[in-house]
Order: structure tokens, then C-alpha cells, then sequence
């Protein structure tokens, strides 16, 4: 691998972050888990043990329930205006923005992900989660109904409540994104909260936890639990005292999460996989399609649930854009979270660098074949090379499967009713795009597209007030815009006559 450039220093705080193990957050105070247990989080760009994290379980999240039960129930929190909330909200965001280096280090140093990519797109997306819900907590209304019953008068209207205890179960792809995403509606429409990270990358939402109370956020309101799915996660998830779970990560935990669920039938928002078509039209922009369609895959390692990981092409580009996309694949500089110039870190751990490459194994049996890249790149850390497969096809696991790796399979078109059976023929519905300089036809395959989110003319393009969320086994819910708050709250009909 090209290491042309140095690591950055390590800042001081950081540096002093990670040499102790770190406890958890419950009820305001940082603790040990009950049973005196920690685990190691890695450094996915060197394969070293980072730091020791608390491993939290059934009673620690017990606890993590009680405190937000009783800060839900009896705190001051449910006395605090929505204004004040709002103020507390945005006081968090500022905190988070003053920080924005240590945690642009810490999520790169825990994640493998480059730090220029922390810095410009990780660090400030979380500073404005946290500011538009901030802006929502003065705006959630009811509305007033116009009832008919029993041709008498009456007053109706309706209640937006906060739905209560909520179990938030994070994935490691975009920790500290996925921890403000998830909190800030929370937090806006008066929720309390029991936060748990993923194993891999514990270390930025624990860090956002000491934010917390300077932001005057009371004690009880945020509870941070780390630990592992199977034991701290699957034990939120039953917990008979939460009345909600918002989960991000893979399709499988997600319906475990809720065959747990229907213990106490506790309200259930999924943000599942994807493998999203990148549908590139010969009338398309092809030189503005080709970096689109690179960036839609390789983007944060291909870890990211919308990747554009199965690319069609109508045939009479085929050989332009597989050659233009390769070109840029292979001219990616792949190196170490912290060195300033990496464009790719490697893939999170070596579990997931081994299912990329298993995947490779896969494709390559039935045929497929890698343009560039193709498996492991050097032998420390968990680098994988961004790959470009060809001779695909619908049948083989690397298309019909979500690798959440760096490879993408290419598949030529000609017919556009072929194309939308192939496109729309996954069990996944979560996002795709579009490329064509036909306004008609773009929006037509927009409607056509069994997807949450259909860009047209770009890729990945998110924002804290554009809903995204899945069909099919890609989610229930929305997440992101004032959708969110939907799964927040709970409402309440108010009647009473008046004649
Ligand atoms: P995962 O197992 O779905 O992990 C997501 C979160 O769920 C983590 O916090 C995990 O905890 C927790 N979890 C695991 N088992 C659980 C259970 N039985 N009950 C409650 N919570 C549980 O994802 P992964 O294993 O890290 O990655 C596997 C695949 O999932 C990836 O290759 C990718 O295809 C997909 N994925 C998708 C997304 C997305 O945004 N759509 C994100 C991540 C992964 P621990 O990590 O502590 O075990
Ligand atoms: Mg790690």
C-alpha cells in the first residue's frame, strides 16, 4: 500500500480517551458494568486493541431502563419547556462543533474511516442532526378535528406525546451520525433514552455522553450501554419496560429485533440493508455519471446501507462507464484512517474483511470477474481493494446480497422493462438512482423504483430533513425529517362536547 504521508498527531484528549477503560452512562453517573467486565475495541487500520470499553448486559441495561423510566416519569425533564429543550438541544450541538477535532480523530481511530472524511462529512453531519431537531422541539402540534358525531358539537382535537422509554441500537458504519440521528428526535419530543453502540465502534457516542450534562440534558434523559448484541442489545430489545426500539444494521438482527419486540408489543422502527440499482441511461452525462456512480460504492469503504452496489449500464456505454469507474477505483488512495491524504480506510474488523472477501470467493466461482481490485490489500489492518465485478448476474449471491464492501457488480440493459424487473427484483428497497439528461423517462423510473429514496443525476445525497427509509426488507419507518418524529410520539385524540 502507498503510504506516502504521515499519521497525524493524536491530540492530547483523545490520546488520554483511549488509555483507560471507559465506563458506561447511566442516571448521570459514568459506571462499570455489574458484572466488572470490559472488551476491547480495535483500530481497524492497524488490527491493535484502541481502547477497553465496559461490556454491559441484561442487568446494566436494567439499570439503563430504571433511570430512564424514572427520568421519563419523575424527573425534571417532563417539566421542561419545549423551548428550554430546544436551547439544551442546541447547547449540545455547540459542544459537539467546539469538539469536532477529538471526535473526528476518535471516529477514525475506531472506525478505520479516513479523517478527512470525519472532519467534513461525520462531525458536521452530527452538529446538524442535533440543530434541526433542536429547531422541531417547539414544533410538534396536534391538530383540531372538525368532528361529525352524532350530529351533536364538539371540541376534537389531537396530542403529539412523547412515546416514552426508547432502546436506540446503533450500527458501526457511522457511529456518531447514527447516535445524533437517533437522538435527536428523541430528544426533541421529551423521550428519554437507553443508547446502545455498536461493539466495534463504541467510542465517539461514549464520548458524546460527557457532552451531555454541560448541555444541562438531565440525568436519566441519555443512557449510554455498550456491550454486545447478543447480550446488552438482545436484552433492550425484549426489555418489557421499553416502549420503543429504533434499530440500524443488518436485515437478519433486524427481525430478531422484532421477534423480541413482541414481549410488551413495544413500537418497532427498522433502518435495514440495502442493494441499491445505479441505473446509468446512454443519454446520461456519462462524465458526471462515472465519479457518481465510484463515489455511490466506495464511499466510506462501500459500509454504507444506500451504497449504489449493483450498477446497470445501458449497453452502449457499458464499456465507457466499466472502464471509467475502474480507472478511478484503481486510482483511490487506500490507507490509514489518519493520514490526511486517504481517500478509503480499510473495512471496520477483520470479521467484515473476511465476508467481503468470502463474497469475492463467492462471485468468482460462479464467474464473475474483477476489472480491479479483487480481495485483501497488504497484511495489517483490514484493507480491502475497491473492486469492480463484471460477467455478473441476478442469480449470483454478489448481486442479490449485501456485501457492505467496497465492490460493485456491473450489469448492462437494453430493454427498460428488463432493466426495472432486474433493479426492483431484491428483496431490498432502501434507495437508487437515476442518470439520464431525459427529464421524462428520470421521473418516470423514479416512480417505478420500489425504493425510499430515488436520486436522480446524483448519488447519496442525505440531509437531516429528507426522509430515508426503506420498502420492503429494507425498514419500517422513516427516519431523518419531521417523518421521524413521528416514531417519537404517540397520539392522543381529545374530545369533549361543547353543546
Ligand atoms: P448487526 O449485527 O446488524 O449490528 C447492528 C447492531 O445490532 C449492533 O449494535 C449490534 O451489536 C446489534 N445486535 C446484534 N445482534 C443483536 C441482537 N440479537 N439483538 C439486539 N441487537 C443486536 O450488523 P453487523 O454484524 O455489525 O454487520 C453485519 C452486516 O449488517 C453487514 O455486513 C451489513 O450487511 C449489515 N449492516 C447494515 C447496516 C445499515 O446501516 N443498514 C449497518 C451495519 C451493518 P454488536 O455490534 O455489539 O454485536
Ligand atoms: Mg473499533
Amino acid at each position: 500500500m502507498a503510504t506516502a504521508t504521515q499519521t497525524i498527531p493524536i491530540e492530547k484528549n483523545v490520546a488520554a480517551y483511549v488509555a483507560k477503560p471507559r465506563p458506561m452512562l447511566i442516571n448521570g453517573k459514568w459506571v462499570q458494568a455489574a458484572s466488572g467486565k470490559t472488551f476491547p475495541t480495535y483500530n481497524p487500520s492497524t488490527g491493535e486493541i484502541l481502547a477497553h470499553v465496559a461490556e454491559g448486559d441484561k442487568e446494566d441495561i436494567d439499570r439503563a431502563v430504571a433511570a430512564a423510566r424514572a427520568a421519563f416519569e419523575k424527573g425534571p425533564w417532563r417539566n421542561i419547556t419545549p423551548s428550554e429543550r430546544g436551547r439544551m438541544m442546541w447547547r449540545f450541538a455547540d459542544l459537539l462543533e467546539k469538539h469536532a477535532e477529538e471526535f473526528a480523530q476518535l471516529e477514525s481511530l475506531d472506525n478505520g474511516k479516513p479523517i478527512a472524511m470525519a472532519r467534513m462529512v461525520d462531525i458536521p453531519t452530527s452538529v446538524d442532526q442535533l440543530r434541526y431537531y433542536a429547531g422541531w422541539a417547539t414544533k410538534i402540534e396536534g391538530n383540531t378535528i372538525p368532528i361529525s358525531a352524532y350530529g351533536a358539537k364538539y371540541l376534537a382535537y389531537t396530542l403529539r406525546e412523547p412515546i416514552g422509554v426508547v432502546g436506540q441500537i446503533i450500527p458501526w458504519n457511522f457511529p456518531l451520525i447514527m447516535a445524533t440521528l437517533k437522538l435527536g428526535p428523541a430528544l426533541a419530543s421529551g423521550c428519554t433514552v437507553v443508547l446502545k453502540p455498536a461493539e466495534q465502534t463504541p467510542l465517539t457516542a461514549l464520548m458524546l455522553g460527557e457532552l451531555v450534562q454541560e448541555a444541562g440534558i438531565p440525568d436519566g434523559v441519555i443512557n449510554i450501554v455498550t456491550g454486545y448484541g447478543e447480550t446488552a442489545g438482545a436484552a433492550l430489545a425484549a426489555h418489557p419496560d421499553v416502549n420503543k426500539i429504533a434499530f440500524t444494521g443488518s436485515t437478519e438482527v433486524g427481525k430478531l429485533i422484532v421477534h423480541a419486540a413482541a414481549g410488551n408489543l413495544k413500537k418497532v422502527s427498522l433502518e435495514l440493508g440495502g442493494k441499491s440499482p445505479n441505473i446509468v441511461f446512454a443519454d446520461a452525462e456519462i462524465e458526471g455519471a462515472i465519479p457518481g456512480a465510484t463515489n455511490g460504492i466506495f464511499f466510506n469503504s462501500g459500509q454504507v446501507c444506500c451504497a449504489g452496489s449493483r450498477l446497470f449500464v445501458e449497453d452502449k456505454q457499458f464499456d465507457r462507464v466499466v472502464d471509467g469507474v475502474s480507472q478511478l477505483a484503481s486510482k483511490i488512495r487506500l490507507g490509514p484512517g489518519m493520514e490526511p491524504t486517504t481517500q478509503m480506510g480499510p473495512v471496520v474488523s477483520e470479521e467484515q474483511m473476511n465476508r467481503v472477501c468470502s463474497y469475492l470467493e463467492s462471485g468468482f466461482s460462479e464467474g464473475a470477474k474483477a476489472v480491479v481490485g479483487g480481495g485483501r490489500e497488504g497484511n495489517k489492518g483490514y484493507f480491502v481493494k475497491p473492486t469492480v465485478l463484471v460477467n455478473t448476474n441476478e442469480k449470483m449471491k454478489v448481486v442479490r446480497e449485501e456485501i457492505f464492501g467496497p465492490v460493485v457488480t456491473v450489469m448492462p440493459f437494453s430493454d427498460v422493462d428488463d432493466l426495472l424487473a432486474k433493479a426492483n427484483g431484491t428483496q431490498f428497497g432502501l434507495a437508487a438512482a437515476v442518470w439520464t439528461r431525459d427529464i421524462k423517462k428520470a421521473h418516470r423510473i423514479a416512480s417505478e423504483l420500489r425504493a425510499g429514496t430515488v436520486w436522480i443525476n446524483c448519488y447519496g445525497v442525505l440531509d437531516s430533513a429528507m426522509p430515508f427509509g426503506g420498502y420492503k426488507q429494507s425498514g419500517w419507518g422513516r427516519e431523518m425529517g419531521h417523518e421521524m418524529l413521528n416514531l417519537y410520539t404517540e397520539v392522543k385524540s381529545v374530545c369533549t362536547p361543547i353543546s
